[in-house]
């Protein structure tokens, strides 16, 4: 792909992000619709998947710009129902990828040493390296969800009781705010997506992965009782997006009912994040490029 490529992609896909990217607490989640696909339709999901595949060989090309300079890391968080399509975004976009300059964590249910520890810290070992794109697969944010729609979650962090208070969501909010602004300083660029599903079409993943064997592994009853609470979880994800959003760790709320649109979606505003950071390979020194000329003397001269 050659500057002038490049340059228009990078033009396109920023364009293509932006309607979907959230940075203040006017967030209403209602205002997104599960099932856009922007003027895009079902005909064009082959045009899609191109875009996709020269997307991702864009994202090559900045993240190995991203390693070689080794200042700025990239902190991607996904957090979505079951189902939105989590695994397979992640999968996709950073398929191009050099392994070695990526890192992907999955948070799960807690264990024991991460309930005698804050919140915090099992995530705050998870943070990438610079140079390195990281990838949260759910996360922190799951204090304000999980945790909130089952408040029993609470009582099992060993949190003292003077301090759970009716305030203890918005003090979380406030402290996950100030935590991001201290990685935002310190030379860590966060994204951070909620894939949006509908119910509906979660009811109807979820009969895929029940009605197609080799779905099966995908399928946990538990899931399905999580139904139940969807109004709840939506609450908090409006509420916590509200008052996460910042114009340095932006939110993007991105349409999950068609897989393929929320692959572009992610892989553009990717792609727009690491543009923002005018990565450029290092300049080498005077010395170093005297350094390289007597070195390949040397290899010419010899046999
Ligand atoms: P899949 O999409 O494959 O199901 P997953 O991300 O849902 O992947 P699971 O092992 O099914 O992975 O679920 C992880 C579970 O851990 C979720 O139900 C999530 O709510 C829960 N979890 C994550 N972080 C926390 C937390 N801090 N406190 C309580 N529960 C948490
Ligand atoms: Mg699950």
């Amino acid at each position: 792909m050659n500057r002038k490529e490049m340059k228009a992609l990078i033009k396109k896909a920023r364009k293509l992000a932006e309607p979907f990217r959230v940075t203040d607490d006017k967030f209403r989640l209602k205002d997104i619709d599960p099932a856009d696909t922007l003027e895009f339709t079902s005909e064009d999901k082959p045009l899609a998947k191109e875009a996709i595949a020269t997307g991702i060989e864009l994202l090559a090309e900045l993240q190995d710009m991203l390693y070689a300079q080794d200042n700025w890391a990239v902190l991607l968080i996904f957090q979505a129902m079951d189902a939105a399509g989590k695994d397979g975004v992640i999968k996709h976009v950073m398929s191009g990828v050099n392994p070695q300059g990526c890192q992907v964590y999955s948070f799960k249910t807690p264990t024991s040493e991460d309930l005698d520890h804050d919140y915090m810290w099992r995530c705050v070992r998870r943070i990438p390296e610079r140079g390195r794109i990281g990838i949260f697969n759910r996360s922190y944010y799951e204090e304000t969800l999980v945790v909130r729609v089952h408040k029993e979650l609470l009582e099992k962090q060993k949190i003292p009781p003077e301090l759970v208070t009716k305030g203890i969501w918005e003090e979380r909010f406030q402290d996950i705010r100030t935590f991001e602004r201290y990685l935002s300083r310190n030379g860590v660029c966060i994204r951070k997506f909620f894939l949006h599903v509908s119910k509906k079409e979660q009811k109807k993943r979820f009969l895929e992965r029940i009605e197609e064997p080799e779905k099966n592994w995908k399928f946990s009853a538990n899931d399905t009782w999580e139904r139940k609470y969807w109004d709840d979880y939506m609450e908090a994800y409006e509420d916590m997006i509200r008052n996460t959003a910042t114009k340095t760790a932006p939110w993007y709320v991105v349409p999950a009912d068609n897989k393929w649109f929320t692959r572009v979606v992610v892989a553009a505003a990717v792609i727009g994040v690491l543009d923002n950071l005018d990565l450029k390979y290092p300049k080498v020194s005077d010395s170093k490029l005297k350094e390289l000329a007597a070195a390949k003397n040397g290899l010419l001269a010899g046999k």
